[in-house]
């Protein structure tokens, strides 16, 4: 399985980032070995003095799709969760400077959380989603997923024109406003609709 990740999905944390807001998805990958589940905790690696949080809607895929029409992009995924993007700024900075890809910032291990993912029919829009995510008991970011730049069926469409889709793949649709740094001791605990899905600490 692969996970697919988007970049700069909400205009707020575009413009946080100072990053043009994109005419078309800006995509990146993270490996299998990337994946942090069952809410173990996370253990801050030795490479980055700035990891920061990105809590993002995460849909799982279903079925193999390959240049997968709009209409129908929704029959590929079957459940919704949360994940935690973990992004290592300082390096991601550096990479963004001299214009190389990201891979070291974005998909070192267990930098991509994720939790229970729930049956898609048990939401009523999956485009009308609410979630958010405190750290230490305060709200850091709050995000609404009918407020995507692209929405999912366009995520997927657009992936699927250049990547097959296969059962099992997750996709990271992308982070609101307020990202920030983590540190040791840190309890996240990330919510879905208001289901704590996520709850776990840093150390
Ligand atoms: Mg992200």
């Amino acid at each position: 399985m692969k996970v697919i990740a988007v970049g700069r999905n909400y205009i707020d944390h575009a413009n946080e980032l100072k990053n043009p807001v994109p005419t078309e998805p800006v995509i990146f990958l993270k490996p299998d070995t990337a994946l942090l589940k069952e809410n173990k905790d996370f253990y801050y690696p030795d490479f980055s003095q700035d990891i920061h949080y990105e809590v993002e809607v995460v849909l799982r895929i279903c079925k193999e799709g390959k240049h997968i029409a709009e209409k129908f992009a929704d029959k590929y995924y079957d459940r919704i969760g949360l994940g935690i993007d973990f992004t290592a700024r300082d390096i991601q900075q550096k990479h963004k400077e001299k214009g190389l890809p990201w891979e070291l910032a974005k998909a070192f291990d267990h930098s991509a959380a994720i939790s229970n993912l729930l049956p898609k029919e048990g939401f009523a829009n999956a485009q009308a989603l609410n979630f958010h995510l405190d750290v230490n008991k305060q709200r850091v970011q709050t995000g609404a997923t009918k407020d995507m730049i692209f929405s999912f069926a366009k995520i997927l469409t657009f992936v699927s024109k250049y990547i097959t889709l296969r059962n099992g793949d997750l996709i990271y649709t992308g982070t609101p406003a307020g990202v920030g740094p983590i540190q040791i001791g840190d309890h996240l605990e990330g919510y879905l609709e208001n289901q704590k899905l996520i709850d776990f600490r840093i150390k």
